[in-house]
């Protein structure tokens, strides 16, 4: 891949006379390496072993790399009564800089496979493409930001709890440490926007624009599909709406930031057993990882 790449490299300036060679600087298979890490601890279902392996995996991970890490424990309590150790992480990149984008994906599993095409509900989620995908995602981004640091604000924020309980009627013990986040975000400068990303590398990717995202923030969703048709990609973000859901994003909204949800949610191993590494791909984190680096380059330059 590397070969590859420097041959293309050295041919470019004789093909295209003064124009720039587009090097992708996000690496989709390393990336799905850290895909491939995250399922093989085991469904990260908070209070379980894999759970707190994937939590100090992160932490030590992520102490290396960003400028600064700022860990948010504690203690949720659910409706049921059970006690739940809960962790987010951001990691944060020039933290003084005024201007400050904020990539988030969630890092839990869920506990029940309950999904409408599922075999057994009694099971836990594996979570490759279902929290594994946006995981990777930002982690992929990580790799990008220690070889070339932004220059603007980045926040990467993991957050924990997402898929715990019940999203139909009111949602109970969902969206936990996102909503724990809104109501305890670090001083300083808030984000600009906040994109989070959520089941993006289904083998068959097609991102349709979110309808919360729509409402609460649609200035967002037009700089993410234009981002997207510059690079390329309109193949795979597609430039009309689809669902409406229920996720992180909408706990940062209510914290007043400008968050929306780039989701793929056409995906028929969603909260099945079978949400599994062989259903998902390097290619399709390329694409998104493509996209969230543009868009940091992208406020670099403004
Ligand atoms: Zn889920």
């Amino acid at each position: 891949m590397r070969k590859l790449l420097a041959l293309v490299l050295s041919v470019m300036p004789l093909l295209a006379c003064g124009e720039k060679p587009r090097v992708k600087e996000f690496d989709g298979p390393s990336a799905f390496r850290y895909l491939e890490t995250q399922v093989a601890f085991g469904p990260r279902v908070p209070g379980t072993e894999p759970h707190r392996r994937m939590d100090a995996w992160l932490d030590s991970l992520l102490r290396r790399r960003a400028d600064t890490l700022i860990v948010q424990r504690w203690n949720h309590v659910t409706a049921k009564g059970d006690t739940l150790p809960m962790v987010n992480f951001l990691a944060r990149y020039q933290p003084a800089a005024e201007k400050r984008i904020l990539l988030l994906a969630h890092w839990d599993s869920r506990p029940h496979a309950d999904g409408p095409n599922s075999r057994d509900s009694t099971l836990p989620v594996p979570g490759a493409n279902d929290g594994g995908s946006g995981v990777a995602l930002l982690l992929g981004v990580t790799d990008v930001l220690e070889r070339t640091p932004p220059t603007v604000g980045v926040d990467l924020l993991f957050v924990d709890g997402e898929d715990y309980g019940d999203f139909t009627g009111t949602p109970q013990d969902v969206l936990i440490g996102s909503r724990y986040y809104g109501a305890h975000q670090p001083p300083g400068p808030a984000p600009i926007y906040a994109v989070l990303f959520d089941l993006i590398a289904d083998k068959e990717l097609q991102i349709y624009q979110e309808g919360n995202s729509l409402v609460g923030a649609p200035e967002v969703v037009s700089l993410v599909w234009d981002t997207a048709k510059d690079l390329g990609l309109a193949g795979t973000f597609i430039s009309s709406p689809r669902h409406t859901l229920i996720d992180d994003h909408l706990e940062l909204q209510k914290a007043g930031i400008r968050a929306i949800d780039v989701v793929d949610f056409d995906y028929q191993f969603w909260h099945t057993p079978d949400d599994t590494v062989d259903k998902v791909s390097a290619q399709s984190l390329q694409v998104v990882g493509d996209l969230a680096v543009a868009l940091i380059r992208r406020e670099g330059t403004t």
